[in-house]
């Protein structure tokens, strides 16, 4: 492919085809020159070879030579006249010849005398001759005037057609020099479009020079980037060759780690079959121990039947600060059958007969009452040891076997403590229920690991003359005493709930804490409008237990009664009645009549009887479901170390001993 060429090599290129036409004789003007010449200029610029052959070189060399004949010149003057006529015959026709000569050939002859002007005198006749003819000879003279006239004459003649020769060439040069100045107009036009082009070759030029010079300043830009970017590729190979390094470094590690790898692989292949081999010993472990477990419960629940579904433990307090010592052989602990080494079972309580040792004069004669229980808890048992006795039947709750505790005796006898635990917080002075609410949560946790899901919500309540109100009102409702009512959870259900009362979920101690704390604080607001209205209320704590094995479907649930029962005593019959002691009496009656309704209730349950009076006091109607045949019962009976309190202690006492004779049926969970 050709390359485009630009408008200024193009002018060139034609500039130099002319140049030939500059060097000619002629002369072509040089660029920029105006044309000064004539038309013959012109014809010799443009037609050098022409010029040669034509006339007007002659015409030329005809005028410069102008010949004088050549008979003027060499004529002696001696020659006569008669020779005389013929002397402008013999130049005549010499000169004629000559010039025709001239003019046929064409080109100037060497010989021509004209060349030599200076050798011969012009035969002007006002000329100075050579020779003068005699003033007398006038044919003389007259010849050669004649002759002259003739030689002028044919001279005239010649320069006439000279002449016409020469308009002719005239008219020739002319049509030339106006085919010149057309030629001339073309080339000017020429001219001007090879100027108009220069002038564009320039503005271009210019153009392209300032791109020049905007590329020189782009290669500027661009050298100092690539010198960035050199100093850039040097830092970057550093950086690569340190990654290399790197890099092999790595491939080293990753070599041995690919070693190490297989090893592993090939390790954990190995630990993989191990750990089926392990799951699926498992899988048979849980089996097994699922099956452990429900015959755990089984045996449990056995071992817990062989003990009694009602179950009594009695506890006597110790005596406290500023109390008379009782008498030595007040109360004795007589040891079982294993010796000292059995826990104590039997209570030995000593009562003088004052008034017949008074008629008589002798010393009063005591008599013994004896008295057994499932155990029996001198003064000096902490609430640990008491726990300790439980901590199996709690775990039936869990089970899914209602379990209901009660603390029944008179007012003073330790009821509360054992049931809630000392004042102050001391941890060792815990009661029952946070002991057994930790024991719960604990032991649901380990069972979560066999899949089981505990949940417990909790309630506690006081029951006083016959009205129940809830001990976790919070609010507006603290500390008043509005009434609850015991109602059924839905129709058909079995399930009964206390209305207006806060059923709380609870899964840590502190919850359980902080709802003991509120009760205690409830009680109190209560006891500024009736003075040591706790002692003559029940207090019911109930924990609705519910447990789901979603693995195997199971499910189960059971409430944990813990019933701090108002105290035992009864009113002395010999007091007078004013009216703040009808007050006590109605509410003793309520007490007496709830307390021996449970005992009732106990008995009708003991001896499978087909009416069992539940409905006969509000507590034993709101622990119906934790009595009866499948619950599990245990009561304490608190007693007073105090010998003035004998006479209820003894009362409390035979009253648990019935209650301790009762046996309910074979108690079933509740399994769903
Ligand atoms: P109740 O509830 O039966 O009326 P309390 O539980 O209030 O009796 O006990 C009366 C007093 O005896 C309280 O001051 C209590 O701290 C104290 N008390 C009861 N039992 C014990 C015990 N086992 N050890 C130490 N103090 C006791
Ligand atoms: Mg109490």
């Amino acid at each position: 492919m050709e390359p485009q060429r630009s408008p200024l090599l193009e002018v060139r290129g034609n500039i130099e085809l002319k140049r030939p036409l500059v060097k000619a004789p002629s002369r072509l003007p040089l660029p920029g020159t105006r044309f000064k010449r004539g038309p013959d200029q012109m014809e010799d610029a443009l037609e050098p070879e022409k010029k040669r052959t034509r006339g007007l070189n002659t015409v030329t060399k005809i005028a410069t030579s102008h010949p004088r004949p050549p008979a003027l010149t060499v004529r002696p003057q001696t020659q006569s006249q008669t020779t005389a006529p013929k002397v402008p015959k013999k130049t005549g026709p010499h000169c004629s010849t000559a010039i025709g000569t001239v003019l046929k050939n064409q080109k100037p002859g060497p010989a021509v005398p004209a060349q030599k002007p200076g050798a011969a005198a012009p035969p002007t006749l006002g000329g100075k001759k050579p020779t003068k003819r005699p003033a007398w000879d006038l044919k003389g003279q007259l010849c050669d005037l004649n002759a002259e006239l003739k030689c002028c004459r044919e001279r005239t003649q010649t320069l006439n057609q000279e002449n016409q020769q020469l308009q002719d060439q005239l008219k020739e040069a002319q049509q030339q020099a106006r085919a010149l100045g057309a030629e001339c107009r073309t080339l000017e036009g020429e001219l001007a479009r090879v100027q108009a082009q220069a002038e564009q070759g320039q503005q271009e030029l210019g153009n392209l020079r300032a791109r020049v010079l905007e590329l020189e300043e782009q290669l500027g830009t661009q050298q100092g980037l690539v010198q960035e970017l050199q100093k850039e590729q040097v830092g970057l190979q550093e950086e690569r060759r340190g990654l290399a390094a790197r890099l092999e470094e790595q491939e080293r590690r990753l070599q041995a780690s690919e070693v190490a790898l297989s090893g592993s692989q090939a390790e954990v292949a190995s630990l993989r079959q191990e750990a089926d081999t392990q799951a699926a010993l498992l899988v048979e472990q849980g089996e097994r121990l699922h099956g452990l477990e429900m015959e755990r419960r089984r045996l449990h629940n056995q071992l817990q039947e062989l003990k009694g579904n009602i179950r009594v433990f009695c506890r006597v307090r110790p005596v406290l600060p500023g109390e008379p010592t009782p008498s030595p052989g007040f109360l004795l602990f007589p040891s079982g059958p294993g010796g000292s080494s059995d826990p104590p079972t039997r209570l030995s309580v000593s009562r003088s007969d004052e008034r017949r040792g008074t008629l008589s004069g002798t010393p009063a004669p005591t008599t013994r009452h004896d008295f057994s229980f499932d155990r029996v808890f001198p003064p000096g048992s902490g609430q640990d040891q008491v726990f300790e006795e439980i901590a199996m039947l709690v775990q039936s709750a869990l089970d899914g076997y209602p379990v209901c505790i009660f603390a029944y005796g008179q007012t003073g006898s330790g009821k509360t403590f054992t049931m809630e635990g000392g004042p102050g917080g001391d941890p060792q002075a815990e009661g029952l229920i946070p002991r057994a609410l930790r024991h719960l949560f604990s032991v649901a946790q380990e069972l979560g690991g066999q899949g089981w899901t505990y949940s417990f919500v909790a309630s506690y309540v006081e029951i006083y003359n016959e009205t129940v109100r809830d001990l976790l009102a919070t609010g507006t409702r603290k500390g008043q005493s509005s009434e609850c009512e015991i109602r059924r959870a839905g129709p058909g259900s079995e399930e009964l709930t206390v209305t207006n009362a806060r059923y709380v979920p609870v899964s840590c101690e502190k919850e359980v804490e902080a709802l003991l704390q509120l009760a205690r604080q409830n009680r109190a607001v209560a006891r500024t409008s009736q003075n040591e209205r706790s002692s003559r209320s029940h207090s019911v704590f109930q924990l609705q237990i519910s447990g789901e094995h979603a693995g195997r479907g199971l499910q189960c649930a059971a409430p944990l009664s813990l019933v701090d029962l108002a105290g035992s005593e009864r009113l002395d019959p010999g007091l007078a009645l004013g009216p703040g002691e009808r007050e006590r009496l109605r509410e003793t009656q309520a007490i007496n009549s709830s307390l021996s309704t449970l005992g009732l209730v106990i008995m009708a349950l003991s001896n499978k009887e087909s009416h069992v009076p539940y409905r006969n006091s509000k507590l034993t109607y709101l622990l119906q479901n934790s009595l009866g045949g499948s619950a599990k019962m245990l009561m304490f009976v608190n007693i007073s170390p105090l010998e003035e309190n004998v006479s209820e202690s003894l009362n409390s006492l035979r009253f648990a001993s019935k209650v301790n004779q009762c046996v309910i049926g074979t108690a079933q969970a509740n399994r769903k």
